[in-house]
């Protein structure tokens, strides 16, 4: 088991470029792995549930970097202010107020991405690109003085027709060129274990990697 967690871990590192930041998704598998890959040198990982990243966090080493990378319900929001490091699935106006708040609160600031909607099928959480920009232009506004909108982040359809894929990720580049024409950007987070390398392609600079690291999951997470 460890010595296949190593394999993946550095055939992954191994070949991604330096300017793209690597969030091991460790969501479902438990601490010892999550250790396992703290001690290859991995010190950022994403959780999607509120409940399994609190747990995580108070068992495991403090200078882990937490990102939140599933739906986040505003009645969460409390649970994770005072230790995440970035929240990267904000997907409505009323959910960046309660972080702002919550951030506040806890005497930080906290670093978020605009989650967009960008599969053509309809599952997939998001925010049009019209909400994105309202919102966008309401924190330039000075709207949520307690939260720093660092990028993007995007999932692409469910699907292994790569040019779909590549044109779902291009769409989001294209996206974030123009926002970061306003306001520069730091972080457009597009890329999953299947896909991750063409994301990279399209701009990613943020993948997201859990089942190529950890394994397959054993429920749908
Ligand atoms: C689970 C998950 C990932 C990682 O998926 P893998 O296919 O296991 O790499 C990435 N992003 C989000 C939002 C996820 O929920």
């Amino acid at each position: 088991m460890k010595d296949l967690l190593e394999q993946n871990y550095h055939k992954i590192t191994a070949t991604l470029p330096a300017h793209v930041q690597l969030v091991a998704v460790s969501k479902t598998h438990p601490a010892e792995e999550i250790l396992e890959v703290y001690h290859l040198g991995q010190r950022l990982f994403g959780e999607n549930k509120v409940q399994e990243l609190v747990a995580k966090y108070e068992t495991l080493p403090k200078d882990i970097r937490w990102h939140l990378i599933g739906h986040l319900q505003t009645n969460k929001v409390k649970y994770i202010a005072p230790f995440v490091d970035m929240i990267e699935s904000v997907d409505s106006g009323k959910l960046l107020r309660e972080i702002d708040r919550q951030a506040e609160k806890n005497h930080r600031n906290i670093s978020v991405l605009l989650q967009v909607k960008i599969a053509e099928e309809d599952t997939k959480t998001g925010m049009e690109i019209s909400e994105t920009k309202e919102l966008f232009q309401q924190y330039l506004e000075g709207a949520f003085p307690h939260i720093t909108v660092k990028g993007l982040m995007g999932m692409a359809t469910f699907t292994t027709d790569q040019e779909q894929i590549r044109r779902e990720f291009s769409f989001l580049k294209t996206f974030y060129d123009r926002l970061s024409q306003t306001h520069p950007l730091e972080i457009l987070s597009i890329g999953m274990s299947d896909d991750y390398p063409v994301a990279i392609d399209c701009g990613a600079n943020n993948v997201r990697v859990g089942s190529a690291i950890f394994g397959k999951r054993n429920y749908p997470a």
